[in-house]
């Protein structure tokens, strides 16, 4: 039995048992899919729902986005398990913070995790993925055992990123690009935009009711797909996430164009780090840096 069959065992264990025992309404988690190397979101309501349960490298998906938008009858639940790797707690963690879930009502079910398949990597879902296979995120993580949970499956392990300076290479590379150049380079990416919104709609931080691409008085964002739009559309994005963005990586995932968009997230990761001091989803106590007024606030970008 491999390490995967264990921790899917003991996911679909404790889900039935808090089915059973009327600790939770549904439990989240993963299940196969009729395609091979793929998984979906699962819901489990009773305890032999929990039986199609999985984890193993093929469970990229966020599933925190089930606490907030993404089916309303879920997250209407009052009472709400979900399996969750570290970086899917980091989500959790930034929904806690800004108020948009009440984390005494879900129950975490943590799951150590050492790396999931990227975009275009290959994975029989029963072993690691090969390092050229994993995806990106995975290669600088440091939350592989969850910081938060209230059940933890698996055995802790360490975590052991590649190196910041790797990790920021592309980013550091395109920094020093004369400013035409670099302008050149996000018009080249943005052009490509077909304005499908699926960055926004997989973005468990992108929570707004309306967004702002629906407002129509006055219309802040050209709906319709060309290079001002665009520009415009991703730099509204990028800039709402300022701060908050927990580098799930989730929006670069799905976008069908494989625009860049982890550059700009990263990028601003780092400015809200190094300005403020402020990691989004590592703790729900620490002041949000755009909440917080302090004289000592650099505003060299108002002068
Ligand atoms: S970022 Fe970390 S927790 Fe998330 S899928 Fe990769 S290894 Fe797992
Ligand atoms: S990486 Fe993308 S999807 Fe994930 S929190 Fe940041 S903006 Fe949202
Ligand atoms: S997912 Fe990609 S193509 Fe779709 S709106 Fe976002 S950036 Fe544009």
């Amino acid at each position: 039995m491999s390490e995967y069959d264990n921790i899917s065992n003991e996911i679909r264990e404790l889900a039935a048992k808090l089915l059973a025992r009327g600790e939770v309404d549904v439990v989240i988690g993963y299940k196969p899919t009729a395609l091979p190397g793929r998984t979906q979101p699962a819901f489990a309501y009773k305890p032999e729902d929990a039986r199609e349960f999985v984890f193993n490298p093929l469970c990229v998906s966020g599933l925190p986005l089930y606490l907030t938008k993404a089916k309303p009858e879920i997250s209407a639940k009052d009472r709400i398990a979900i399996v969750a790797k570290g970086c899917d707690v980091k989500n959790i963690v930034a929904l806690q913070r800004e108020n948009q879930i009440r984390r005494e009502k879900i129950k975490v079910i943590g799951v150590v995790c050492k790396g999931v398949v990227g975009k275009y990597g290959r994975c029989d879902g029963k072993t690691e993925p090969k390092p050229e296979d994993l995806d990106e995120k995975c290669r600088y993580c440091d939350v592989n055992t969850p910081r938060d949970y209230d059940y933890l499956i698996g055995e802790k392990i360490e975590s052991s990123p590649q190196s910041k300076e790797k990790e920021f290479e592309e980013i550091n590379r395109i920094e020093k690009l004369s400013p035409r150049e670099r302008w050149k380079f996000w018009e080249e990416h943005f052009k490509r935009c077909i304005k499908c919104y699926a960055c926004s709609k997989v973005c468990p931080l992108c929570y707004c009711n309306r967004c702002i691409v629906d407002k129509t008085m006055p219309r802040w964002i050209d709906p319709s797909s060309h290079a001002r739009g665009n520009l415009a559309w991703n730099i509204i994005r990028a800039q709402h996430l300022a701060g908050r963005c927990t580098g799930c990586g989730e929006c670069e995932r799905s976008c069908p164009m494989d625009i860049p968009l982890m550059l700009l997230n990263k990028k601003l990761e780092r400015e809200s780090e190094e300005l403020f001091g402020y990691r989004s989803g590592y703790n729900p106590h620490d002041p949000i840096p755009l909440a917080v007024f302090r004289e000592e606030d650099d505003d060299e970008f108002v002068r």
